[in-house]
């Protein structure tokens, strides 16, 4: 029996309620294959900083070092609540970022999905969504400008200033075109590179680094979008792309565009794969303190990770695509999350906890 020990880090806002649902669908492949989840809970992110007095505490450092995988929750609080807390110890700076760095999962993928049988959640209409939306976002993770020096102050003018630097170094660069190139090839041979050549000198070096990994993979087509024009493309000819690669902010903002043209955040799942087998899986989206406590959050995003952890972590290629079809199907079911669609569209609303426990039940069908 293969045993595996999964760090759970439930996070903040909407994190424990999706992640409850996520846990659901991973006890139904426990039951039924030769496999044991070990599941440990541990703090982080902003409720980690309130009560352990760190949102990323040593204990949850020393889990996530030891554990198979490790799957994640959103994290974070609302704009003003934030300020509670020091700002090199707010989620993102003091957990999120130094999580990713520790793991050095590099490479982030976003599948930005929606079968044609579900095209009525998308705000675009039916004839850009046409046979579906099937691309993956394939961003770098710990690099660029959000890893790089930072600097603020006084200048010599007496004004305030800030100074945040974009670093890449030429593996960091190779290492996440490969995984686009690798993706690509096994999937319809052709990659998007998304970049910003035309003022970025980063850009620059991507592309002359991509054309060195090119030679490579010469069965896969690429195509150069500026990220500007990609944002549009997205919008009216999404159906375009199937593997896009890109530079970390530009992945981060995309991707959440990605979730716009699926019709909600709660679509995207995510996995961030690292070196030596290091991985951990997070939705895309933040921790909505919107609708936090309310049971409205779609859990589609995390119960879709910890499908990509069974793939990726795993090898359970066939249970991921199983949990897959089955929250796929209980949409084309005729149900919905209250994200995707308005009371009185005629489908049936779940609540979080209800659309888990149907794709338990397609799952045990
Ligand atoms: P958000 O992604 O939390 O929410 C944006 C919108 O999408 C909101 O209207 C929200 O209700 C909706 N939404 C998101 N996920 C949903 C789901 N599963 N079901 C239904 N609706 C969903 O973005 P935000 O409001 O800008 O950020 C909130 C907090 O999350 C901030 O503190 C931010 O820093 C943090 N954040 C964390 C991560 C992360 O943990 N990786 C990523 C992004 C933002």
């Amino acid at each position: 029996m293969n045993k595996y020990k999964i760090a759970i880090l439930a996070g903040d806002g909407i994190g424990p309620e999706i992640m409850v649902e996520g846990v659901k669908v991973l006890k139904v492949i426990e039951e039924r294959n030769d496999v044991e989840f070990e599941l440990v809970d541990a703090p982080f992110g902003a409720g980690a900083w309130f009560s352990h007095g760190s949102s990323f505490p040593e204990e949850t450092k020393a889990l996530v070092d030891v554990a198979d995988a490790v799957v994640k929750g959103p994290i974070g609080l609302n704009h003003e609540e934030s300020k509670k807390i020091p700002v090199d110890e707010q989620p993102e700076r003091g957990a999120l970022l130094p999580l990713r760095a520790r793991l050095n999962t590099y490479a982030n993928y976003r599948p930005v999905s929606l079968p044609k049988s579900l095209s009525h959640f998308s705000p675009l209409k039916a004839e850009v969504v046409g046979e579906g939306i099937d691309m993956i976002m394939v961003r770098e993770l710990v690099g660029g400008l959000y890893f790089g020096e930072k600097e603020s102050g006084i200048n010599e003018n007496g004004k305030r200033y800030v100074r945040e630097a974009l670093e890449y170094d030429e593996d960091q660069i190779r290492n996440i075109l490969v995984k686009g190139f690798d993706l690509a090839q096994s999937r319809k041979k052709v990659l998007h590179n998304i970049h910003k050549s035309n003022v970025l000198k980063s850009s620059v070096l991507w592309n002359e680094i991509l054309e060195e990994v090119a030679v490579d993979y010469p069965d896969v087509e690429v195509r150069h979008t500026l990220v500007d024009a990609a944002a549009t493309a997205l919008c009216l000819n999404p159906t375009q792309f199937d593997v896009m690669v890109m530079e970390n902010m530009f992945g981060d903002i995309l991707s959440d565009q990605g979730g716009g043209i699926l019709g909600s955040l709660g679509l995207m799942p995510s996995a961030c794969l690292g070196t030596n087998g290091k991985a951990y899986y997070e939705p895309s989206h933040g921790s909505a303190p919107d609708i936090a406590g309310q049971q409205v959050a779609n859990p589609y995003s995390m119960i879709g990770s910890m499908a990509m952890m069974l793939e990726y972590s795993f090898g359970m290629v066939d249970e991921a695509r199983n949990v897959w079809d089955a929250m796929q199907a209980v949409f084309a079911d005729g149900f919905s999350t209250s994200d995707l669609s308005k009371p009185g569209s005629g489908v049936t609303m779940l609540s979080t906890s209800e659309f888990g426990d149907k794709v338990v039940e397609r799952l045990k069908a």
